[in-house]
């Protein structure tokens, strides 16, 4: 049966069970109807449907909860008066609470039909008991109404939680035991305390209803304090910024997770999503839109997971899901994928958009690990194959993705690897629009990982950026580069070397001392080699890296602005600094002839950069069309797999002594420029 239809049947049966109790309640009802004392009664519906009115939420995210007081004057009223009325009433209370918070019909239904049976069973156990109308008619508490009210509670709120985690477990697809546990556990000494407090305050209206003022402003401090706790609570085992899980509640879920998933033979799912370049949004927008941009993210992706997953926010830009009772790597995977779909369209942040891109790596328990430890060990793994093979999704393959390659073991590895010489350049040429002639080449790192095979600079270079081996490994790729460049040289081909560096090479104000150093022991030109920088605002104002910045230049030195367009630098920038270059980045460039919108962005980057007497090159350009539109727009150089894939420094020469490089075809030569949006036909 599908989930809706179990849902509804189940609502139906408990809004029959409401009707029946509320027949037991109008037949039961004994001479008073509110009570000995109607004012009392009146009193405590006024207090309950002011508390229901105004819920203390304990956090403000979608998953929050709410506690409130209205327990305490709802079970009052079930003490003083007939069952009808206070049965009556509070279905009422309940309705209009509802009403006001635009709940959908069915959980309005559901949560008056839920009061309403729950009340008229603990009316039943009063009545069962002879302690229906003992304060009804105006009696006194005996010793047996204390032991009688407390059973009548407890059924009250056993009844309700149990209707209510029925209903949830239903629709969620998640086990009742489970959620009975943790609800029950949650729920207990909130609720527990407020009915506690019904009977006192019963007692004290039949005193006087004068004391019944001071007594609530007693029970609002003890309500507050256990919404004090409860946050706290909360807090603990939550992401303050996002409300998902943290990594306590993830690990403590995931180890329980796995444990019964053992005692009933099914499958347990962890996915690990990480954000590509999300570093780059904190550093060019600010931490405040990138806390708006991660608390985005948590709602997409809880949106991608299914109700009984847990997803929690792990690290600043990671976040990890438990899947219990997953059939299959496969399912997880699929899983795995849907998440990822929620990245697709960017992020709106006011006035601009966010795009994100994001990796995700997939373990299941019992096969590749039956601790939780071990299992989110392997996702990471599985992560970094997956960023490392630009698939996107990985599921971990035993014996395939060593251990070496999670995050931990890739910083000890590099470490190591640059003392054994794993890492090593390739070269990727650029050409000049106009004749197709090759320009020169940028320098490339890779890694070649003796068990992973070869690593890309995008997996690596940003963990090595937060550490201190981005000083060495800069030096290796400069000393290796001019090296190189002094080679070339000597055979008699004259080619810029480009080099990426950074930006916490430029915060070194050694730096430029370094580069001066390099050149001088190759005896290689300056003016042949040019330092690509990340575009990066809040770098870039740093006096440090201004300094290092204009004695680069000062030497010589080209520096370009490498993908330009994704990191916002302003134009006082670069009319201000030493630049030579601008790069523009390939995501507008490859896109270029299938959306109008990067062409006009590209154009707008030339034309800045013409008014501005900076070079310019394209990256990124994959096909004739997009080389034929730079071209018409003036763009002076370009890179990209049309011309050539990054290739080592032995295939450079055979390459540039090829007799057929990529040409401009001859009309579009002579065709006069067309006019954007450019399509492809
Ligand atoms: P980048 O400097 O923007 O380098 C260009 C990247 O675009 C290279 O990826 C290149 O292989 C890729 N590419 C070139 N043409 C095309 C094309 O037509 N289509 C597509 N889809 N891609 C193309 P790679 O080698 O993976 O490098 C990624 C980034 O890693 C570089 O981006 C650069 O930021 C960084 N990186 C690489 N080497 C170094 C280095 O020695 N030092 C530092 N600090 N960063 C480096
Ligand atoms: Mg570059
Ligand atoms: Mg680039």
């Amino acid at each position: 049966m599908p989930p809706r239809r179990r849902v509804l049947y189940y609502v139906g049966a408990v809004v029959a069970l409401a009707a029946a109790g509320l027949t037991y309640d109008s037949f039961s009802s004994g001479r008073y109807l509110f009570g000995h004392d109607p004012v009392a009664f009146w009193l405590f519906a006024a207090c309950a449907l002011l508390t229901e009115m105004l819920p203390l939420r304990w956090l403000a995210y979608e998953n929050s909860g709410e506690v409130t007081g209205s327990w305490t004057f709802v079970m009052a009223m079930l003490l003083i008066a007939s069952p009808i009325a206070a049965v009556g009433a509070t279905g009422i209370l309940f309705l209009l609470a509802d009403l006001r918070s635009a709940k959908s019909p069915i959980k309005l239904v559901f949560n008056v039909a839920d009061i309403v049976l729950s009340l008229s069973l603990g009316a039943v156990i009063l009545g069962l008991t002879g302690q229906a109308t003992q304060l009804q008619h105006g009696g006194q508490p005996d010793l047996v109404w204390f032991p009688v009210v407390a059973l009548a509670f407890a059924v009250v709120f056993a009844s309700n939680t149990l209707l209510t985690c029925g209903v949830i477990a239903l629709n969620a697809d998640v086990r009742l035991r489970s959620l009975l546990r943790d609800h029950g556990t949650d729920a207990l000494p909130t609720d527990g305390m407020l009915l506690a407090l019904a009977p006192i305050f019963v007692v004290a209206a039949q005193r006087s209803l004068l004391l019944v003022p001071p007594l609530l402003i007693t029970s609002a401090i003890v309500y507050r304090t256990a919404h004090l706790s409860l946050s706290r609570r909360h807090e603990a085992t939550h992401d303050l910024l996002t409300g998902l899980a943290n990594r306590r509640l993830f690990d403590q879920h995931l180890g329980s997770a796995i444990n019964s998933s053992e005692r009933r033979s099914e499958k347990v799912g962890v996915i690990l999503v990480d954000l590509d370049g999300f570093k780059a949004v904190n550093d060019n927008l600010g931490h405040q839109t990138g806390d708006q941009v991660l608390a985005e993210v948590a709602r997409r992706l809880t949106s991608a997971c299914r109700p009984r997953d847990l997803l929690a926010r792990i690290g600043g830009d990671e976040f990890a899901v438990v899947l219990p009772r997953i059939g299959s790597s496969d399912a997880a995977a699929e899983v795995a994928w849907r998440i990822l779909g929620t990245f697709d369209e960017p992020i709106d942040m006011e006035g601009f958009s966010v795009s994100l891109r994001a990796s995700a790596g997939v373990a299941v328990a019992p096969e590749h690990g039956a601790d939780a430890h071990r299992l989110l060990r392997r996702a990471d793994e599985a992560m970094y194959s997956a960023k490392s093979a630009k698939s996107r999704v990985h599921v971990f393959q035993p014996g395939r993705d060593s251990a070496a390659i999670g995050r931990l073991g890739l910083v000890t590895d590099l470490g190591r690897a640059i003392e054994a010489g794993e890492l090593f350049l390739e070269y990727q040429p650029q050409v000049t629009m106009e004749t197709g002639q090759p320009i020169g080449v940028e320098a490339l790192i890779r890694w070649r990982h003796p068990t992973i095979g070869v690593v890309p600079p995008g997996v690596f270079m940003p963990l090595a950026e937060q550490t201190e081996l981005i000083e060495p490994i800069t030096e290796l790729v400069l000393e290796e580069a001019v090296k190189q460049s002094a080679l070339w040289t000597a055979q008699g081909r004259r080619l810029l070397v480009a080099v990426n560096v950074s930006v916490r090479n430029l915060e070194n104000p050694r730096f430029p001392r370094l580069v001066q150093q390099i050149l001088a022991n190759q005896r290689v030109d300056p003016s042949t080699l040019i330092l690509e920088i990340t575009e990066n605002t809040s770098a870039l104002d740093s006096k440090t890296v201004r300094f290092v910045l204009q004695e680069v230049s000062e030497l010589g030195v080209a520096l370009s602005i490498d993908d330009f367009g994704t990191g916002y630098s302003s134009i006082i920038q670069l009319r201000d600094l030493p630049v030579h270059q601008i790069k523009v980045d390939r995501q507008f460039v490859a896109t270029m002839a299938d959306d109008g919108r990067n062409t006009l962005i590209v154009r707008a980057i030339l034309q800045l950069a013409d008014a501005l007497g900076l070079d310019t090159v394209a990256e990124g350009v994959e096909d004739e069309l997009v080389a034929s539109i730079l071209h018409d727009l003036g763009c002076r150089h370009a890179q990209g797999f049309l011309f050539a894939r990054p290739m080592a420094a032995a295939e450079v020469g055979p390459w540039l002594d090829r007799p057929s490089r990529w040409d401009l075809p001859m009309e579009l030569r002579q065709a006069p420029a067309a006019q954007p949006p450019y399509r492809r036909s």
